[in-house]
């Protein structure tokens, strides 16, 4: 499919960003597999993004996503466009006020971490833990991410949002509905747009475009040790040698999902080139074969496992879009046995 098949309407301006189409998810996404997606677009910047957004057809969906760091595309792939944002909206900057601390700027398309050693280096502290969250601050504040006790939304000031219609929206965490990765619209938020309300499920077509950030005084050396520390930690503790996506699913009330999954023998489980790590219970990573579906099939084989065997029933935290691939499905070949992740390879 080219460009020509769909019928951007952008008035006479030419957009300045890239479409590229056909696109194997895989590219796109940290788990490295996944269907196409029929168009991706990388926005030049702001402005492009919403002259992009304006000129699309009605019927055109769109899926915003940063690094793919939470993202399972199926094999079917992806209808309409897939906005990528990581390295585009790319401000990253201090912004001084009359009162108090300055505020730190960073567009959704920054990486988290970039964002943690930025505020290090200015002596500002609290961001220490987005050096573990491999996203970008677009989907950090989509996710609510967040480890070792701190979470994105505790230290966001204010937001900035671009509708669907292409409309930019400055919103303040009370307009939402936050809890441990769960970020939602409160029920009766103006759009802005239509003058509709909106509400439920966030973000659906209304994306962040940029926050800021507000952090404490502390020292640089303090915040650079905590860094240190923290990566230090994951390194130990996660698979980070082979693809994945992070936890699969959300820790339950009082426990660790990684724990009930390891309590009921699931560790080194394994469908095609999808299993649970024998590093970490919560991750499921791609041995370098896996398709979508024998990771979505592992995930579902934990989930019912987990609620088998000990009766509570598991929140998937990793998003999962795309159409099911018609030669997918539950293969019959899957197999449980306990591997050691280093014979494949790691
Ligand atoms: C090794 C590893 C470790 C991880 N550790 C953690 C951890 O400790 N804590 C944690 O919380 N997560 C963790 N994750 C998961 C992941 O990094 C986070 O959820 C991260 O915030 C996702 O950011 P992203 O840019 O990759 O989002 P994507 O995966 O690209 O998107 C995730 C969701 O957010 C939406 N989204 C993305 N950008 C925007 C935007 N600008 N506006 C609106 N919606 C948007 C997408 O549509 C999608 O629904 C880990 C992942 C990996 C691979």
């Amino acid at each position: 499919m080219d460009m020509s098949e769909i019928n951007l309407n952008h008035g006479s301006s030419a957009l300045r960003g890239e479409m590229r189409v056909n696109q194997p998810m895989k590219k796109y996404t940290s788990w490295r597999t996944g269907g196409v997606a029929e168009r991706v677009y990388l926005p030049a910047d702001l402005a492009d993004l919403a002259q992009f957004l304006r000129g699309l057809p009605q019927d055109e969906p769109v899926h915003v996503i940063g690094l793919g760091s939470n993202l399972l595309v199926r094999d079917g792939g992806v209808r309409g466009t897939v906005v990528v944002l990581h390295g585009r909206l790319n401000d990253l900057r201090l912004e001084q006020r009359d009162k108090g601390d300055p505020l730190i700027y960073a567009g959704a398309g920054v990486a988290c971490a970039k964002v943690a050693r930025f505020a290090a280096l200015h002596s500002l502290a609290g961001a220490e833990f987005l050096a573990g969250i491999p996203g970008t601050v677009g989907g950090a504040m989509a996710m609510n991410a967040g480890c070792y006790g701190a979470e994105t939304w505790e230290i966001v000031y204010k937001v900035q949002t671009l509708g669907r219609a292409g409309r930019l929206q400055a919103r303040l965490p009370g307009d939402y509905e936050i809890s441990y990765r769960h970020v939602a619209m409160k029920p009766g938020i103006n759009d802005g747009e239509q003058g509709e309300h909106k509400s439920g499920s966030f973000p659906d077509e209304e994306w962040f475009t940029g926050g800021w950030f507000q952090l404490s005084a502390e020292k640089e050396a303090v915040s650079r040790q905590k860094i240190k520390e923290l990566l230090t930690r994951r390194i130990n503790s996660q698979p980070l040698n082979l693809p994945n996506a992070g936890s699969v699913f959300r820790n339950p009330p009082g426990d660790w999902a990684a724990r009930l999954i390891e309590s009921c023998g699931l560790k080194g489980f394994r469908i095609g080139g999808a299993m649970v790590s024998s590093t970490h219970a919560n991750f499921i990573v791609n041995t370098g074969t896996a398709v979508a579906a024998d990771i979505e099939a592992v995930i579902d084989r934990v989930r019912n496992t987990v609620k088998e065997q000990t009766g509570v029933e598991l929140v998937q935290e990793v998003r999962i879009i795309g159409a099911v691939s018609e030669r997918s499905g539950i293969p019959d070949f899957a197999t449980h046995y306990s591997v050691k992740e280093d014979q494949n390879g790691e």
